[in-house]
């Protein structure tokens, strides 16, 4: 199965990412996780990442793509995989688009106040356990971080950047006929169960 997961930042995509990775056995690709490896390897392509990452804008199309294109030879993309955070922009979707053919685009709908409330409050474990300071506290004894880039400043940057590009993004895989969009407000366990349904019925068609 190859689907991509849309939305803007908070919406949820990596939460959902990682339970649809699981259930259908595809790697969960995460061009900011991969990123966030390389500023904590301190690579090369690690501090060109910080400086566009700390301030929310997007690193360069050709960065990315010789990323995704590495990525996708690996032996565990041979039977599918699950995008988050990419393709951010048409040349990256076209990239895509010339050695793959998604089965489904998810787009999570995310009310404002909810996404501002989710990226401010949110605190994770360095094993990737991700709590809410407002709706999911972490227990007194579990040692938290916060992402260097989930403040207000970067936020407001990464939010205008997400509805700057993800227009024409969405007309793209409209016309392809695999765009769909969900309500990403919800609880987890409620959003995750559409997800499942939709994939379930791909999946067995
Ligand atoms: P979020 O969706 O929460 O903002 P991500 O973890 O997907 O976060 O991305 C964090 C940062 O990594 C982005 O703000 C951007 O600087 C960079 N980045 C990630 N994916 C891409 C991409 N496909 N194209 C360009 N930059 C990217």
């Amino acid at each position: 199965m190859k689907i991509i997961i849309m939305g803007a930042p908070g919406a949820g995509k990596g939460t959902h990412a990682r339970d649809i990775s699981e259930k259908y056995d595809i790697p969960h690709i995460s061009t900011g996780d991969i990123l966030r490896e390389e500023v904590h390897k301190g690579t090369e392509l690690g501090k060109t990442a910080k400086t566009y990452m700390d301030s929310g804008r997007l690193l360069p199309d050709d960065i990315i793509i010789e990323i995704i294109n590495k990525r996708i030879r690996e032996d565990d993309c041979k039977k599918g995989y699950l995008f988050d955070g990419f393709p951010r922009t048409i040349a990256q979707a076209e990239m895509l688009d010339k050695v793959t053919d998604l089965e489904a685009v998810i787009y999570l709908r995310c009310s404002d106040d909810i996404i501002i409330k989710r990226l401010t409050g949110r605190r994770m474990t360095t094993d990737g356990k991700i709590y809410n300071i407002y709706f999911d506290p972490p227990p007194e004894d579990v040692e938290v971080y916060q992402r260097d880039d989930d403040n207000e400043e970067t936020i407001k940057e990464r939010l205008k950047v997400f509805y700057d590009t993800f227009g024409p993004l969405m007309d793209f895989y409209k016309k392809k006929g695999v765009f769909s969009e969900l309500k990403g407000d919800d609880r987890r366990e409620i959003v995750i169960k559409i997800i499942f349904q939709m994939l379930d019925a791909i999946a067995g068609a």
